[in-house]
């Protein structure tokens, strides 16, 4: 059975990808979801009805054949939420050209380059297009400091996903920066506050609430507002 809706999830292989996609089959959504190995997509390939496609979202090639493959498909939701936390030090003193290349591309740069290629595929007035945030991402948040260069990821996603927006025609799709919570997932670790059907319902439900809205908003799980 459908609803109708189609969503693009990509990075779903496992954490919160890999519970979007189940809170949307839940709701008899369409989910294409993208994996980097889907040998290695055993949990995904659990959830019934899931069109799998194979993405590694750094590779411009990639890319493009995922364009070739999903064209003319339209989306109601577009989810990029692949990310990575880079280097265990995180430290600006440490940092190679490599780990910091590797950092920023994956989590500022190539989520706008996928947005780049598929916002025209997304519906019409009713889309979204969602970006996997953190509140880390606020510049003015006190928080993180352990983690600083993924904190400065994300702030670099928010600004990238700023200037896109603003460059986009009309009409644009509803766009969302999205805090999912602290997670208990690969990246979160098992003393994160919450699980991840929490913070995934939660996020459903503002793909929901936001869809028909116009703009760009940074909120949370719970669809509390972020300052930038
Ligand atoms: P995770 O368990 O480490 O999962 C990360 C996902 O991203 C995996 O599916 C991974 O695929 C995929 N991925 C990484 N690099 C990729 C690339 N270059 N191309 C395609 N896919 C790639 O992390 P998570 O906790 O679910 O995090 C998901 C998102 O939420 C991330 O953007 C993260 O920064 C953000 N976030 C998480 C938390 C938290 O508390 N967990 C809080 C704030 C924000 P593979 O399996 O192939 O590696």
């Amino acid at each position: 059975m459908s609803n109708n809706k189609t969503a693009l999830i990509i990075g779903a292989s496992r954490g919160l990808g890999l519970g979007l996609v189940q809170r949307l089959r839940e709701q008899n959504w369409n989910v294409i979801a993208t994996v980097r190995d889907p040998q290695k997509a055993a949990d995904l390939k659990a959830v019934p009805g899931v069109r799998i496609e194979t993405l590694e979202m750094d590779d411009v090639a990639s890319l493009d054949a995922l364009t070739q493959t999903l064209k003319g498909q339209i989306f109601d939701v577009l989810f990029v939420n692949a990310g990575i936390m880079g280097p265990q030090h995180q430290s600006a003193a440490q940092a190679t050209a490599a780990e910091l290349g590797q950092l920023f591309l994956t989590n500022a740069i190539a989520p706008i380059r996928l947005a780049e290629r598929f916002v025209q595929q997304i519906r019409p007035n009713s889309g979204v297009l969602a970006f996997m945030s953190s509140v880390l991402g606020s510049v003015a948040c006190p928080e993180g400091e352990t983690i600083a260069l993924y904190k400065a990821s994300k702030a670099a996603l928010n600004s990238m996903t700023n200037s896109f927006v603003v460059q986009l025609p009309e009409p644009r799709p509803t766009v969302l920066s999205l805090h999912p919570g602290w997670v208990k997932t690969d990246m979160g670790g098992a003393g994160a506050d919450i699980d991840v059907e929490t913070s995934t319902k939660g996020l459903v439900e503002q793909l929901e609430a936001y869809s028909g809205k116009g703009g760009h908003y940074f909120v949370n799980y719970r669809g509390e507002t972020i300052a930038w």
